[in-house]
């Protein structure tokens, strides 16, 4: 009984209005971080090292970011992700295709980590920047995370379940960038390039998608590209 009355007191701390944000540095998650905080939610940021060639660009990035929302930032290094040798975005070579940016099984090793800080904080939320379009990696689709959601009905103790929320899985990132200029967000405090720490390459799919993106809104990226 005693027990019981301990599971129900947990449970009736959970704060449905806090919420662990899964960050990258890069627009997407910024502008999903952005639409969490004017919904209310008290924002826990998240963060990972899995071994990207830019991370201290991103992670600088984050750190910007989490003072930006008065987030808390938490760093998580994934050491098997790092380990592998071969895995694209780890690599020196210039990549130019999303299909060579996919890594192993990475969004749900990260989200699953995402989940198991949200049980612990008492968070309702987890959010993640996923986008929609032609989801050429897999673990960013709408199935994805579905698929996720039952994970953590089935896996987590927590009731009612933390509920991921992907804000902007039923927009591109023409979409994405269209709300982020309306909420605000601090783009230049944001990078998406994966070859380059300090002036972006211009030519990777994640450079290439931003600029149009920034274009067919009308508006400038105020991040500096190669020539
Ligand atoms: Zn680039």
């Amino acid at each position: 009984m005693g027990k019981e009355i301990e599971i129900q007191k947990r449970l009736e701390s959970i704060d449905r209005r806090s919420a662990v944000c899964t960050v990258s540095g890069g627009l997407d998650s910024a502008v999903a971080a952005a639409l969490m905080a004017r919904a209310g939610f008290k924002l826990h940021f998240i963060f990972f090292d899995w071994g990207q060639k830019t991370y201290e660009k991103e992670l600088g990035c984050a750190q910007a970011l989490s003072k930006h929302f008065g987030a808390s930032l938490k760093v998580v290094e994934v050491p098997l992700l790092k380990s592998l040798p071969g895995v694209s975005l780890t690599q020196s070579e210039t990549l130019t295709t999303a299909v060579n940016e996919y890594v192993p099984n990475r969004n749900a090793i990260l989200e699953s980590q995402a989940i198991a800080y949200a049980e612990y904080l008492r968070a309702g939320a987890v959010c993640i920047g996923s986008t929609g379009g032609d989801h050429i990696c897999p673990d960013n689709s709408p199935k994805f995370v579905e698929a996720m959601q039952r994970l953590i009905e089935e896996g987590t103790l927590i009731k009612p379940s933390i509920q991921i929320v992907a804000p902007l899985i039923q927009t591109d990132k023409i979409g994405a960038v269209r709300l982020g200029l309306e909420l605000g967000v601090p783009f230049e405090l944001t990078w998406s390039c994966h070859n380059n720490s300090d002036i972006a390459c211009g030519r990777c799919s994640n450079c290439k998608s931003r600029l149009e993106a920034f274009q067919r809104n009308g508006s400038v990226d105020p991040i500096n590209y190669a020539k």
